[in-house]
């Protein structure tokens, strides 16, 4: 039998009673109804590591994705949500279009155990229930907006059940900006907890041999090629790739905290970041991206490894060339605009640069970070407009302006650019789920690319066909095309500009 905590407090009780903890509140107040029920220290921390504004959530999908998709995908890992019913059918739905495949743990809740307490309880019944030695090596907790409000503490789990590891998380849509740093949260929660258990004592071996060479942890999800791409390079400069965080297991948690440096491929990872700097570890940004960028990049790493000229300038010269070499084979022409939530927007907008493509904006809804600088740099020195924490006004003011003849983006922007006759496609699915870095990645975008701008013609004839239908007052699915009445609208406009008084007086 274990120990019941009592998280039963007045405070909490009030905050949830007042406020509307969804995606459509009033986030201030949330947040203050949050931080009244012991929710403060979590929420600061993620305004120091997810910097908002201008524009304080980018539109995209409820953030607790991000967390949810990293314990998904490893292995031994069970997940479990906390929170509204709507919002875990949806992260569910979401989990299993992208084939997780794997079962997702519900802890539901009503006013009642909510306000009392005994959510708390039913979570740590949860969380017991499951921490079976035999299947799992951790058990993530996730809550969501509503528990994270009403000061649900999953602080107070037990750190281990059995040796599972209990990971309790606070994802809210008030605290994480994007389902990108969501990600961040829990791959730093669990980077955090492997640190001290290495400082304890000896840890669990990888499942793979590692190799020989000093390691260099990937920082940031990638294509699986890309990981290899970059071993090849590494190899020429007597460095080994390290594991990908997030991770795929929880051993390999304490390989990629064993490195001589890490590559924060994607520059958004702050809490990750934190733990391999608390760690001793050095981070570098950016990519080994096109020439300019793979040139750097080993530089960079090479500094940070302590990694000699001669050996850097050999790899150089054995890669840049046959980048070069690939990037002039598969040239795209062309004027793009680009945008998207992944964090590798800046590192394909500079590949596309490189291969010849006028890439007038870039927008990505992830913050600015010292690791994204030498990219914006890069690309704003030729004329690329870079924004930090995008919104979709921002996207699409960029579509209007600088009239691509492809548009890169979310399915927002991607509608807007096809009801234009400009052909689009998706960055998550079409772009960012491609090989980028070297060779390989030098010659793997033209191809999509350029397919897609020289279908122009087939857009045209489209808007043509379809020029007037269900746009303005006939959107919709209608049996008659409905009438406009701007009278009705000119009379509702007038009667909305007359002072309350006139018109209760007029009535
Ligand atoms: S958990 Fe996600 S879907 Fe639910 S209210 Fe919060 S942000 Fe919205």
């Amino acid at each position: 039998m274990t120990d019941l905590v009592d998280i039963h407090s007045p405070d909490a009780a009030g905050s949830v009673a007042a406020v509307d903890a969804s995606c459509h509140s009033d986030k201030a107040a949330v947040r203050e109804a949050a931080k009244a029920a012991g929710s403060g220290e979590t929420l600061e921390r993620y305004a120091r590591d997810y910097p908002v504004g201008p524009h304080d959530q980018p539109q995209s999908m409820c953030p607790a994705f991000g967390a949810l998709r990293v314990g998904l995908r490893m292995r031994r890992t069970a997940s479990v949500l906390c929170g509204s019913a709507c919002c875990v059918y949806g992260l569910t739905f979401t989990s299993h279009f992208y084939g997780a495949k794997r079962t997702v743990g519900y802890v539901p809740f009503n006013s009642e155990t909510l306000v009392t307490g005994k959510l708390f309880e039913d979570i740590r019944e949860a969380v017991f229930s499951l921490a079976d030695p035999d299947r799992y090596d951790a058990v993530v907790v996730i809550n969501l907006c509503v528990p994270t409000a009403s000061g649900v503490p999953l602080r107070l789990l037990p750190k281990e059940i059995d040796g599972v590891r209990i990971i309790g998380i606070d994802v809210p849509g008030f605290g994480v900006p994007t389902h990108a740093e969501a990600k961040d949260v829990l791959a730093g929660a669990m980077l955090n907890f492997a640190r001290r258990e290495a400082e304890q004592g000896a840890v669990q071996a990888p499942r793979a041999p590692r190799s020989e060479k000093p390691s260099v942890t990937l920082l940031g999800e990638m294509f699986p090629a890309d990981p290899v791409q970059i071993g090849g390079m590494l190899d020429l400069i007597g460095l080994a790739a390290g594991p990908v965080v997030p991770t795929r297991e929880w051993r390999e948690l304490y390989g990629a905290l064993d490195c001589a440096a890490v590559a924060a491929i994607h520059p958004f990872y702050a809490a990750s970041v934190r733990e391999f700097e608390l760690a001793g570890r050095p981070v570098v940004g950016s990519a080994p991206v096109g020439v300019d960028g793979t040139a750097a990049w080993l530089e960079a790493i090479g500094a940070a490894c302590g990694v000699g000229a001669g050996l850097i300038d050999a790899a150089k010269a054995k890669l840049l060339p046959a980048i070069k070499g690939a990037l002039a084979a598969t040239p795209i022409s062309g004027r793009i605009t680009l945008s998207g939530y992944e964090g590798s927007e800046l590192i394909v907008a500079r590949l596309m640069v490189e291969s010849g493509a006028d890439v007038r904006y870039v927008g990505t809804a992830c913050p600015k970070t010292r690791f994204s600088a030498d990219d914006r740099d890069w690309l704003e020195a030729r004329g690329v407009e870079v924004k930090f924490r995008a919104s979709l006004e921002d996207d699409c003011a960029a579509l209007a302006e600088y009239k691509p003849d492809l548009a890169i983006g979310t399915t927002p922007v991607v509608q807007k650019a096809k009801e234009r006759a400009i052909p689009a496609l998706y960055f998550t699915n079409l772009i960012s789920a491609r090989p980028l870095m070297g060779v390989a990645g030098a010659s793997s975008l033209a191809k999509v690319v350029n397919a897609a701008m020289a279908s122009k013609g087939r857009f045209d004839a489209m808007r043509d066909f379809f020029e007037g239908v269900g746009v303005g007052p006939a959107a919709g699915v209608w049996e008659t095309i409905p009438r406009d009445r701007p009278e009705y609208k000119a009379r509702r406009r007038a009667k909305a500009a007359k002072p309350p008084a006139e018109e209760m007086g007029a009535c």
